[in-house]
């Protein structure tokens, strides 16, 4: 089947926290160096952060290496954690504090933020955007394109316009294929190409 192909030097199937950080560094690193690359990112969400986990506790450490005028830049790190209380539950009427010095590090939360991350990923792709990132939202990544040495070339996104019953409607638009040269793709995959 004939299809368009659009071509990037990066791939980056999934804008989700990870994506769109690899995304924004890739660009600031290219922008260092005074060199053109052009990042794609695919989102099968109808926008950035239609598909992202509404809610957490959010660690600002590794924004502050990204992005370290974050706050000046109206990032949605608005609730800041003042304390915390954690209770050990002995029966359905009974809980007891635990003093603080005995509560392990990593269920301390003082100075972490909590966040709507939907709209933490919406502004990150904003910053991306701001980056010439070509960020796609409403396109999923759907098959692999192999080399003929079977090396991840990128991928064909889903069909767009189909209608319950599988029929093209009047809005349909046939599958892309995108390649590139790198691959970093969503949470628990990582291709690269060889
Ligand atoms: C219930 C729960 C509570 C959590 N609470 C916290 C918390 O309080 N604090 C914390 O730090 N972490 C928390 N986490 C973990 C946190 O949500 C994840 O670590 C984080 O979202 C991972 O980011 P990611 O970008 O790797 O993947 P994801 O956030 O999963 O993003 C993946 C993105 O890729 C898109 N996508 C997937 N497949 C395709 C495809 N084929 N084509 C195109 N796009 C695609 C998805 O739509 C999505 O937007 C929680 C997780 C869960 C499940």
């Amino acid at each position: 089947m004939e299809r368009e192909t659009m071509e990037f030097d990066v791939l980056i199937v999934g804008g989700g926290p990870a994506g769109l950080s690899a995304a924004i560094r890739l660009k600031q690193l290219a922008d260092e160096k005074g060199e053109e690359l052009e990042v794609c990112l695919l989102e099968k969400g109808s926008e950035i952060g239609a598909h992202i986990l509404s809610g957490a506790v959010f660690e600002p450490r590794a924004l502050n290496e990204l992005l370290p005028d974050w706050q000046a830049q109206g990032a949605p790190l608005l609730t800041e954690v003042k304390e915390d209380q954690v209770f050990f539950f002995s029966g359905p009427d009974s809980a007891r504090r635990i003093p603080n010095a005995l509560v392990p590090k990593t269920l301390h939360n003082e100075g972490n933020y909590i966040v709507s991350l939907g709209n933490v990923c919406r502004w990150l792709g904003e910053q991306a955007e701001a980056l010439e990132v070509n960020v796609f939202p409403g396109f999923p990544g759907a098959e692999i394109i192999y080399t003929e040495k079977g090396e991840v070339a990128g991928v064909i996104t889903g069909d767009m316009g189909r209608g319950a019953d599988g029929e093209e409607k009047d809005s349909f638009e046939p599958r892309h294929g995108i390649t590139r040269e790198v691959h970093t793709v969503r949470r628990g995959l990582s291709w690269q190409s060889g």
